[in-house]
Order: C-alpha cells, then sequence, then structure tokens
C-alpha cells in the first residue's frame, strides 16, 4: 500500500462504535486516514457521487437499512468500491454471506485492533482493484466474445454448452435459456438428422481427448435454411494438460459456398456449350456433306450422261438436286435461328394472321413437297379466324411437326393436322401413324442434338424439336406429347391469343416459307 493518504467511508450509525474506529485509525497514523461518516446509508451513497473513496466499512444495521440488504443496495447503487463489512457479533454464516453479496470482507466491533484493521483495509482495497480488473478483462473478453461474426460456443468437455453468443444463437434460432446446460447435440437446427447428432458426440470425444477438429458442415439455419459452416472444436487445456473446455467455432460460409457452385456451374456449361459446339459443327458439316454428294453426284451424271438419259431420268435427277438443295436451306435456317435465339435477337411480335388461310397454305405446300405415301389432312375449328400471333415463329413450330411427322412415317399414312381457335386460345396438334418414341427418350427431347433411339437411317439433326420449343416459350406457350412406338405421336401446341377483330386477308410472307415453296 502507499503512503498517499487513504479516504474511507465509514457508515456507522452507533456514535460510540465510530468514535472507537476513528481512534484506532488515529493509533495507526491519524494523518493517512480521511474519514468520512455517514449514519444513513442513502447519504453515504449520495456522497459517493461527490467525492472518490478507497473503501467502505459499511455497519450492517442502519436506520434506513438493515442486514444483508444493505451490502446488496450500496453495492448496487456504487459498485466498484470495496465493501469491509462491520457485524457486531462473530458469526460466520453472516461473513460468508456478506462476501457472496459482493463484500470484501468483514470486521467483527469489539475485536477490531489497529493491525487488524489496516490489514482488512488493505487487504480489501487489494482485492477491489482485482475485482476491478477482471471485470474490465471479462468486459473486453466477453466484448469480443458476443460481437464476433462467429459463432462461438464453450463446452464443457462432456460437451454441455457452457456460454454460446449470439451469431450461434441466431444460426440455431434459439435463446440463450434454451441452449445453456444442453449438449451441444440437442441444439436446434444444429442437429437436425439424427446423423448429425451422433457426429457431435464423435468429435466432442475426441477433442475431450486433446484432439483439434475442423470440418465443413450443413447446418438447418433460421427459417429451415440451410447454412454452411467452417466448423472447428478446439481443446483448452490447464496448465496440467488436462482438458477443461471445448471452443466451438463456426463460421458461415453459405457465400463462398454459393459462389463456389456458380462457379461450377459456369465451368459446367461452358464444357456443355464446347461439347455442343463441336457437335454441332461435326454435325453440320456432316448433314452438309451428303446433300452435297446426292448434287455432285447428280450433276456430274447430267453432264457426262446427257445424251444417254432419259427425260424420265434427268428429271428424277434434277429431283433429287431439289431434294438436297431444301434439305439445305431448312439447315441453315434452323442453324441461322437458333443463333439468333442463342445471342437473345428473337422476339416475339405478333400481327394479326388468318389462321385457317395460313395453315391451309402451309399444309399444301408441305403436302406437295412430300411423296405421294402422306396425306395430310387439315381441319379448322373456330368461329373466328384472323388472330394475334407471330407468324415466322408459328411458322417454324408446324413445318417442323409437319415434317417431323411425315419423316417419321416411313411406311406413308395420314398426317391429321386440326387446329381449334377458341376466344383465348389457339390449340395446334399434329398426329401421325409413324415410328412412334420410347418413353424413355421423350423427356429431352426439346434439348438441342438429341434424337430419339428408335430413328434408325432416318436423317436429322436433332435441331428442330428444340427450335419448336423456343418457339412455343417465346409465345408463352405450351407444348405436349403423346406417343407409342409402332403406333403413332401426337404434339399439341397451345398458344395464348390476344384478338383483335378480323381481318379480310393476309399476305404470307418469310424466308422460309419461300425456301420451302421454290423448293
Ligand atoms: P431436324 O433438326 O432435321 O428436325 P430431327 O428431326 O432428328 O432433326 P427434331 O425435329 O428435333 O430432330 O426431333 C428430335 C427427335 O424426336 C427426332 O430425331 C426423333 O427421334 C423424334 N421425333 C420427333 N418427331 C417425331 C415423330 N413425329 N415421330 C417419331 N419421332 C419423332
Ligand atoms: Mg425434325
Amino acid at each position: 500500500m502507499n503512503t498517499a493518504s487513504i479516504s474511507i467511508l465509514l457508515v456507522e450509525d452507533s456514535p460510540s462504535d465510530a468514535k472507537l474506529l476513528q481512534q484506532t485509525l488515529w493509533h495507526l497514523g491519524g494523518e493517512r486516514w480521511q474519514v468520512l461518516q455517514f449514519e444513513r446509508l442513502s447519504d453515504a451513497v449520495d456522497a459517493c457521487s461527490k467525492s472518490t473513496f478507497d473503501v467502505v466499512l459499511l455497519d450492517l444495521s442502519l436506520p434506513d437499512s438493515e442486514g444483508l440488504n444493505t451490502i446488496a443496495e450500496f453495492h448496487a447503487a456504487v459498485p466498484n468500491i470495496p465493501i469491509v463489512v462491520l457485524t457486531g457479533f462473530d458469526d460466520e454464516d453472516i461473513a460468508l454471506q456478506a462476501v457472496a453479496k459482493k463484500a470484501q470482507d468483514y470486521l467483527v466491533k469489539g475485536q477490531i485492533t489497529p493491525n487488524l484493521l489496516m490489514r482488512t483495509i488493505r487487504y480489501a482495497m487489494e482485492r477491489g482493484q482485482i475485482v476491478k480488473q477482471l471485470r474490465e478483462s471479462e468486459r473486453r473478453l466477453r466484448g469480443i466474445f458476443e460481437q464476433t461474426f462467429q459463432s462461438m460456443v464453450l463446452l464443457t468437455p462432456e460437451g454441455i454448452v457452457l456460454e454460446i453468443n449470439q451469431t450461434a444463437l441466431n444460426l440455431c434460432d434459439s435463446q440463450q435459456q434454451d441452449c445453456v446446460g444442453k449438449p451441444l447435440w440437442e441444439l436446434k437446427n444444429w442437429s437436425h438428422s439424427s446423423g448429425n447428432q451422433e457426429w457431435f458426440k464423435t468429435v466432442i470425444a475426441k477433442a475431450a481427448d486433446g484432439e483439434f477438429v475442423r470440418q465443413e458442415l450443413q447446418v438447418c439455419g433460421a427459417n429451415d435454411v440451410i447454412v454452411w459452416i467452417d466448423f472447428s472444436l478446439k481443446p483448452l487445456k490447464d496448465e496440467t494438460g488436462k482438458v477443461v473446455l471445448l471452443i466451438v467455432e463456426g463460421r458461415d460460409m453459405s457465400d463462398r459456398k454459393r459462389a463456389e457452385a456458380e462457379v461450377v456451374k459456369a465451368w459446367e456449361q461452358e464444357r456443355e456449350l464446347n461439347e455442343m459446339k463441336s457437335s454441332f459443327v461435326s454435325m453440320v458439316s456432316h448433314e452438309f456433306r451428303n446433300p452435297m454428294t446426292v448434287i455432285r453426284t447428280a450433276v456430274e451424271l447430267l453432264e457426262l450422261y446427257n445424251q444417254q438419259l432419259t427425260e424420265q431420268q434427268k428429271s428424277k435427277y434434277f429431283g433429287k438436286i431439289q431434294t438436297a438443295i431444301r434439305h439445305m436451306l431448312q439447315l441453315l435456317d434452323e442453324v441461322l435461328f437458333l443463333g439468333r435465339s442463342d445471342v437473345g435477337k428473337l422476339q416475339c411480335e405478333p400481327t394479326l394472321l388468318n389462321l385457317e388461310n395460313f395453315c391451309s397454305e402451309l399444309t399444301q405446300s408441305l403436302q406437295l413437297s412430300a411423296n405421294s405415301k402422306h396425306e395430310i389432312i387439315f381441319s379448322f375449328q373456330g368461329e373466328q379466324t384472323s388472330v394475334e400471333v407471330d407468324e415466322n415463329l408459328l411458322r417454324f413450330i408446324l413445318t417442323n411437326l409437319l415434317s417431323n411427322a411425315i419423316k417419321y412415317s416411313p411406311q406413308g399414312g395420314t398426317i391429321r393436322f386440326d387446329v381449334i381457335c377458341e376466344d383465348d386460345t389457339a390449340t395446334f396438334q399434329i398426329q401421325d401413324f409413324g415410328i412412334g418414341i420410347p418413353l424413355k427418350d421423350q423427356q429431352r427431347l426439346f434439348e438441342t442434338f438429341h434424337r430419339a433411339t428408335n430413328v434408325g437411317s432416318i436423317p436429322g439433326t436433332g435441331l428442330g424439336l428444340s427450335i419448336v420449343k423456343k418457339c412455343v416459350d417465346l409465345h408463352q406457350g405450351q407444348i405436349q406429347l403423346e406417343s407409342q412406338v409402332g403406333v403413332g405421336t401426337t404434339f399439341t401446341i397451345k398458344l395464348p391469343l390476344n384478338n383483335h377483330g378480323i381481318l379480310p386477308s393476309l399476305e404470307l410472307v418469310g424466308s422460309y416459307w419461300d425456301s420451302q415453296k421454290l423448293a
């Protein structure tokens, strides 16, 4: 203790006891002590707001407070002054309870010697200082514990929760009182499956043995959202090496996981795109090579044997050339169409169209280009014939579906093309009695390059239906497929309509249409 004077707050209502204490202090060197005495607790508390004291000597029986309450009240009002209780009797129980109520020490009146008084005051002040430092250190550490963005839980080596911070409480969507005292594996959401619970028990046992555990794991966060956390469990040992505490840390890494998943997805898409590009190039070059070969052979034959060939033979070769050119034009149109749709250039631009005329003319054109084995039977139902649709998109849809119906009915036969035009929907149904589509192939047919396994030698690139799907989507319509191998296939398209009346007649335009007609 330094030699500067010590200021003592003496709260004592008995003048004789107060005088005795003052005298004892005077014996210890009066100039070293500054004593201010009050008889009432309230006055003593008031004095603390005006002056600073090093220690309070507190009688428990005062006019305005009695017994252990006196300590509690004084400490609540002035928490930082060390308290030495003055009791009237040597009662161990009262002393212990006083210390429990935050008193630093106690003195029994009548047994106070100068030395005892000095020692008690000195120890009380030292203890008071230590408690103050501890409280400050606790405040700093608690600040870190509570404010960190990491989830933190302190466990006994058996895995019982001693402390849990706010971030961890938020993560497991719980309150402090629901967690403290419980095993970690019973915390709500953290252990959403029995597998998780067993895992927690195992790693806690490992950590209790001194092992450091770290693992990425999923927990069920608030609102049942799955959260990825970087989980670690560290054993804390005492000086003898015994594990006394386990520290759980959990860092929310969902954002990183999401970013990783997006990178992987983008990479997958890039890979798929590259694969598609290369298969696209080989497919398209193959599809162009075949008709080119047909054209070259036919032209060579016509050139070389022009004189010898009959008119019938010549027109057969010209027919072959025309079919090959038509095939290449169709392929070109499909590729161009896909390219435009991939760069987002394709739009749905509805205009008024006489649907009955449009479909009827389309039927005739396809009937002309089909061979005589096939018959397309067109029917139209509906009060109104003119509707708002995107003519080019609709042409792609119907031409592709009707060409497929013809192409995949190699034995020939009837193809039904039914159009029903209602107020708000146009329904197009194309039914053939051809080879059908196996069930297992049906799901992926609308993806580029996907062809059914039963096509045999029927040529095709697998682009048509993917374009049809894109056109239907642009029109916010629906496409439905029903098919049975060996029985036939029906495609049904429903397009929503926005009608503005009937137009008397409409011109049909479009490069694909013209190429079909020319061919
Ligand atoms: P193209 O790009 O020249 O149209 P494609 O006809 O092979 O080639 P899609 O029109 O996309 O490609 O059709 C995909 C696949 O769906 C076809 O390869 C075929 O297996 C199957 N398919 C489509 N329509 C029918 C149908 N009416 N009957 C049987 N199979 C069909
Ligand atoms: Mg096709």
